[in-house]
Order: structure tokens, then C-alpha cells, then sequence
């Protein structure tokens, strides 16, 4: 089964798109990279519009945070090295 994004306006296979269970085929409108790509700005957008916040948040929680990815680097580690694998083999191929 095929639908078109709204966003890209691509017709592309369901399974590209995130399931919605509030919408009435039971699928996002837009695809999945046009869903991430939104993701991605409304966090650029957030944080550039919430500064002052973040960083409040961030100073008052600072021990917690650093405890936090201690523990999440901790829990991760091979998923992290595979992502820096990962990361690294694309930006070798980008430059
Ligand atoms: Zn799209």
C-alpha cells in the first residue's frame, strides 16, 4: 500500500510512515524522514527560544544530569561505540 506525504508530497510505502492511532487510516500524514526533520527543528527551535530555561534547568540540575549520562554511558556502551562507528564512517564519507 502506497500513500502520499503532505509534507514532501512523496508517495511512498505505509510502512514509511509512523502509525497514528488518532488519525483516521491509522497513519501520520507525513513520512517518516519529513516526521524526524520536524522533530529536529522543533527542538533547534526550542532550545534557541528556551535558552535561558535550559540553561536554568541545567545549572540546577547539574549533579543529576551528569549522574544521569554517567549511568546512561555506563548502561550503553556498545550502543555508543557503534554509534560513534557509525557517525564517524558517514562523516568520513561526507569530507
Ligand atoms: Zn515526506
Amino acid at each position: 500500500m502506497m500513500k502520499i506525504c503532505k509534507d514532501c508530497g512523496t508517495e511512498k510505502e505505509i510502512t514509511e510512515f509512523n502509525k497514528r492511532s488518532d488519525k483516521s487510516d491509522g497513519l501520520d500524514n507525513w513520512c517518516r524522514d519529513c516526521s524526524r526533520a520536524k522533530q529536529r527543528l522543533y527542538h533547534i527551535k526550542y532550545r534557541a527560544n528556551n535558552k535561558q530555561k535550559i540553561n536554568e534547568y541545567q545549572q540546577n540540575n547539574k549533579l543529576r544530569l551528569s549522574e544521569y549520562q554517567k549511568k546512561y554511558r555506563e548502561q550503553n556502551k556498545a550502543k555508543i561505540a557503534s554509534y560513534q562507528k557509525e557517525y564517524q564512517k558517514e562523516y568520513r564519507k561526507l569530507n
